[in-house]
């Protein structure tokens, strides 16, 4: 299927991303001291069906994956880089603890993602400066997704933006098309060279979501088979989200 999505299709994400971004809000509204991830992932997964929806991560198996994925969020706890499962040994979210919700939505057939990593209770200033360059750097990455650019100059904006600040850019795992599947092609890594890589066209669906560590860039597979780790014990933050390519910057669809 082509990178390059239809009128018909766009009107449809523009949607899709709109009811993403209220059902992530709501989830959002719940994380406190005591909840537990399970208690999201069903809050989540409640509002996404009561919508006539349905939930993209749910049964969703990535390539390389020996199972399907579990729950309707992929949450995510401090150390824990992203892809954590919520459901099957629930963690209850402490005070001080950044937790990252990682979401998709299938609306009339088509997807959408998005994630934020926000604080529970009260954070550390650290955790906080964490958390705002994060989601700086998916701004920068944004931003530089002009229809005529290339994938290399995505990378390339939030790599020049985060590194002079000291954090640790996650490589194994990046941004991608989507919109007809969950992940579809280019693959968007989050470092990268100006200049290089696929032209962006406009009407291209793509997710862009860095990730940052408070140390080094270096994850490790946990033996659930989904949560990616920061090898250091260090914290690590991701933000997300669904844009169209246009021949400026880029839409935002997953805008709340
Ligand atoms: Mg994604």
């Amino acid at each position: 299927m082509s990178m390059v999505k239809t009128p018909d299709e766009i009107e449809i994400l523009r949607e899709a991303g709109r009811r993403l971004a209220v059902v992530l809000n709501t989830v959002i509204a719940e994380v406190h001291p005591g909840v537990s991830t399970a208690v999201l992932d069903r809050i989540a997964h409640d509002q996404i069906v009561a919508g006539g929806d349905k939930a993209a991560f749910l049964n969703y198996k990535p390539y390389g994956a020996n199972r399907p994925f579990p729950a309707t969020l992929c949450v995510s706890v401090n150390d824990e880089v992203v892809h954590g499962i919520p459901n099957e040994h629930p963690k209850i979210l402490a005070d001080g603890d950044i937790v990252g919700i990682d979401i998709g939505l299938i609306h009339r057939g088509l997807v959408v993602d998005m994630a934020k990593t926000v604080a529970v209770g009260t954070i550390d200033r650290a955790a906080q400066k964490l958390l705002y360059t994060t989601e700086e750097a998916l701004m920068c990455g944004i931003n530089a997704a002009k229809g005529g650019k290339r994938i290399g100059d995505i990378g390339a904006a939030i790599e020049s933006y985060a590194r002079p600040l000291g954090y640790g850019i996650v490589e194994e795992l990046g941004g991608h098309g989507v919109g007809h599947y969950v992940h579809e092609e280019p693959y968007i890594p989050n470092v990268g060279t100006v200049g290089k890589g696929p032209k962006l066209l406009p009407c291209m669906v793509l997710a862009i979501e860095p990730m940052l560590n408070e140390g080094t860039r270096n994850i490790e597979l946990d033996s659930d088979g989904y949560t990616w780790k920061t090898v250091d014990g260090k914290r690590s933050a991701h933000f997300e989200h669904t844009i169209l390519i246009t021949d400026d910057v880029p839409e935002i669809l997953t805008l709340f």
